[in-house]
C-alpha cells in the first residue's frame, strides 16, 4: 500500500486554475493521491462538477474553498473544509464576493487604462472560465498583449496589494468569514500563513477562532513549514498541507507538492 496523501489546496477553472475540476480529478488520480479537496477562490462550484469523477477514480473528494478576508488591508485566505455545499450563508457569502470581485476588477481595469494598458470587460469575461474572476486573468491578458512578461512582473508592477493598479473593493473580515464557513459545519483554516510578513498581523490572526492552519504549503523550504506545523500543533489545531496547484499559469507548484495525512484528512472529511 502506498503512503495516503490528499492534497487539500488547489484551483480548477471555476476560478484561477487552468484545469477543469474533471482534469485535476485525473491528475489526481495519475499522481496517486487518494484525497483531493479542489479550493477555488470565493466559489463551490468545482465539488459538484468533480464528485462523480472523483467517485469513479476512487479520490476521497473534500468540499473546500479558499474565501479572501481582509485585516488591517491586508489580504488574508481561509481555507473551508467539509462545508455544506448547498449552506444558505454559504451561498450567498459566495455571491457577495462575486459582486465584491465585479466592482473590484472594473476599478482595475479603470486604473490600468490611465497607465495606457486597454483591458475591455468583455476581454476579461473570456480569459476566465466563468466562475470568479481575479487578478491572475487580468495579468494573462497583460502577458498576451506584452505588457508584461509574466505573472511576477504584472502583480510586482501594477496588480500586487498597495500598487498602481490595485483596488481592493469592498472588504470581508476574517470574523465574518470564520462564521460563515462555522455555519455551513466547516472546518476554518488559516491558508499559508508563511507568506503573511507582519510580526503584529501574524500574533492577532493566531488568536482568532481558526480550527487549523495549513503547515505544509507547496514546495516551501522544510525549516518554514515545520516551523508552522510546530505553531499550529502547541496550538492544539488541525494542520493541514496542500500545493496550491494553478495548472499552467503557475508552473512553480505542482499537485502533490505538499499534502495532509490520512488522520488529518479523517477528521475534515
Ligand atoms: P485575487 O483573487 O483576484 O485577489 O487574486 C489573488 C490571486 O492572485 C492569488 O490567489 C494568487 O493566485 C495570485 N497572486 C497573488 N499574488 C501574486 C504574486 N505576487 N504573483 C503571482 N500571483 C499572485
Ligand atoms: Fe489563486
Ligand atoms: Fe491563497
Ligand atoms: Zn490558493
Amino acid at each position: 500500500m502506498t503512503e495516503f496523501r490528499a492534497d487539500l489546496h488547489c484551483h480548477s477553472t471555476c476560478s484561477d486554475g487552468t484545469f477543469t475540476p474533471e482534469e485535476l480529478i485525473a491528475h489526481a488520480a495519475s499522481l496517486g493521491l487518494q484525497g483531493l479537496s479542489i479550493t477555488d477562490h470565493d466559489n463551490i462550484d468545482a465539488f459538484e462538477k468533480a464528485l462523480p469523477h472523483a467517485e469513479k477514480l476512487h479520490i476521497r473528494l473534500l468540499p473546500g474553498i479558499e474565501l479572501s478576508a481582509s485585516h488591517r488591508e491586508e489580504t488574508i485566505h481561509i481555507l473551508g473544509y467539509g462545508v455544506d455545499t448547498r449552506s444558505p450563508s454559504l451561498v450567498s457569502f459566495c455571491k457577495q464576493h462575486q459582486e465584491r470581485r465585479e466592482k473590484r476588477n472594473s476599478a482595475i481595469l479603470e486604473l490600468l487604462r490611465k497607465e495606457q494598458i486597454v483591458i475591455t470587460e468583455q476581454e476579461l469575461a473570456a480569459a476566465a472560465g466563468g466562475g470568479s474572476i481575479g487578478r491572475p486573468h487580468i495579468a494573462k491578458i497583460m502577458i498576451q498583449k506584452g505588457v508584461v512578461k509574466d505573472l511576477n512582473e504584472a502583480f510586482k508592477k501594477y496588480l500586487g496589494d498597495g500598487k498602481s493598479c490595485y483596488a481592493p473593493g469592498v472588504r470581508f473580515t476574517i470574523e465574518e468569514t470564520i462564521d460563515v464557513i462555522h455555519q455551513a459545519d466547516g472546518f476554518a483554516i488559516l491558508a499559508h500563513p508563511h507568506l503573511i510578513e507582519k510580526r503584529k498581523i501574524v500574533k492577532e490572526i493566531l488568536d482568532m477562532d481558526f480550527d487549523g492552519l495549513e503547515g505544509y504549503y507547496a514546495n516551501y523550504p522544510k525549516n518554514i513549514q515545520h516551523k508552522w506545523v510546530k505553531i499550529g500543533k502547541d496550538k492544539g489545531w488541525i494542520v493541514t498541507g496542500g500545493s496550491d496547484f494553478h495548472g499552467t499559469i503557475k508552473p512553480y507548484s505542482s499537485l502533490g507538492s505538499s499534502w495532509t495525512n490520512e488522520e488529518t484528512f479523517n477528521m475534515l472529511y
